[in-house]
């Protein structure tokens, strides 16, 4: 029997302590607790990683605070396009979705693609079709509409920014990008928000999945390294399971997900160590986020080069551990 593992995260950025309410705080960690008890539990009862991945991943879907599913931040023409991948180490099969509408849980909407069709990514108003067919659950506008949402979008049409989320205006009115005050002109902002799960099960088997609205004031069909395998979602039973979470256009062109595993494989690296120099490597290009990824022995790394990452895992040890702040 193998240790079992899993690792979540609800977004890394500019999440600070001094800018958070203790009620805040409270539910955020109980959103995040109520993911890592419910795909604990699967891993416990000898379940798989991959279910215990998805069921994680829509917990956190359902939660309102985090950018997925109900919650997810608003397009620039005021709607929700959602993307989400789901990988599958033992067999190396995934599946994916880019900018679906109404779509309650998106992540279940990828698996399917990795199990019904012969397919890894489908986009836009084919896969909202292909929803239909498999007879997903929708939910109108309403449902996914927050409030805090609603505001900035109001603000990023305002300034004309497209943002990510958990952002953070700074005191000149320019936006801050990995630390750096960025020109307000520039239009890529600050990232954050995204769900994601790794895991480890009894079997040895590794599975990884991510879900995120994208980015608030996104227009042209943009998607992320999200739905992206090897990107923002990866998975391999010989090295790691690896959901990321941050600017997504760095993780995209630095393969962020697969490199983790990519170090372990070539460079022999540890876990941790893969997972760091990756998020090191990002830093130095500029870019911000992190990732949690978890290995075949059960190991979890969770690291990140934002201000903050709500974050999760529970190990072998059965001890469950949730930090939002660096
Ligand atoms: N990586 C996501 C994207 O770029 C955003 C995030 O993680 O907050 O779409």
């Amino acid at each position: 029997m193998n240790k079992i593992a899993l690792a979540i995260h609800g977004g890394a950025g500019t999440i600070l302590k001094s800018e958070m309410t203790v009620e805040l705080e409270r539910e955020y960690r109980a959103g995040l607790e109520n993911s890592l008890k419910t795909g604990w539990e699967i891993l416990q009862k000898n379940g798989s990683a991959l279910d215990a991945v998805e069921a994680a991943t829509v917990a956190l879907e359902n939660f309102p605070l985090f950018n997925a599913g109900r919650g997810a931040v608003f397009t620039h023409e005021g709607k929700h396009e959602l993307d989400a991948a789901i990988m599958d180490g033992a067999s190396g099969k995934a599946g994916a979705v880019a900018f679906v509408k109404n779509v309650v849980n998106p992540i279940k909407l990828a698996r399917l693609v990795m199990e019904r069709t012969e397919h890894i990514l489908l986009g836009g108003d084919g896969a909202n079709e292909f929803a239909r067919e498999m007879k997903v659950e929708f939910a109108p506008d309403d449902y996914f509409f927050t409030e805090h949402r609603y505001q900035q979008l109001l603000q990023a049409r305002e300034t004309g920014k497209v943002q990510l989320d958990h952002s953070v205006e700074a005191a000149s009115g320019e936006w801050r990008v990995a630390g750096e005050i960025q020109n307000p002109k520039s239009k890529i902002q600050n990232p954050i928000g995204t769900v994601g799960a790794a895991a480890c099960d009894v079997f040895g088997n590794l599975a990884a999945a991510t879900s995120t609205g994208g980015m608030t004031n996104k227009r042209f069909g943009r998607v992320g390294d999200t739905p992206i395998i090897g990107a923002g979602t990866y998975a391999d039973n010989r090295t790691c399971a690896v959901s990321c979470t941050g600017h997504g256009e760095f993780f995209m062109k630095t393969l962020a997900a697969y490199d983790v595993a990519a170090r372990m494989k070539y460079k022999n690296s540890s876990l941790i160590e893969a997972a760091q120099e990756v998020i090191e490597n990002l830093r130095n290009i500029g870019g911000e986020g992190g990732l949690v990824a978890v290995d075949a022995l059960g190991n979890v790394a969770l690291p990140f080069n934002s201000d903050g990452m709500y974050r999760g895992s529970m190990t072998a040890d059965g001890e469950m551990r949730i930090e939002i702040y660096r």
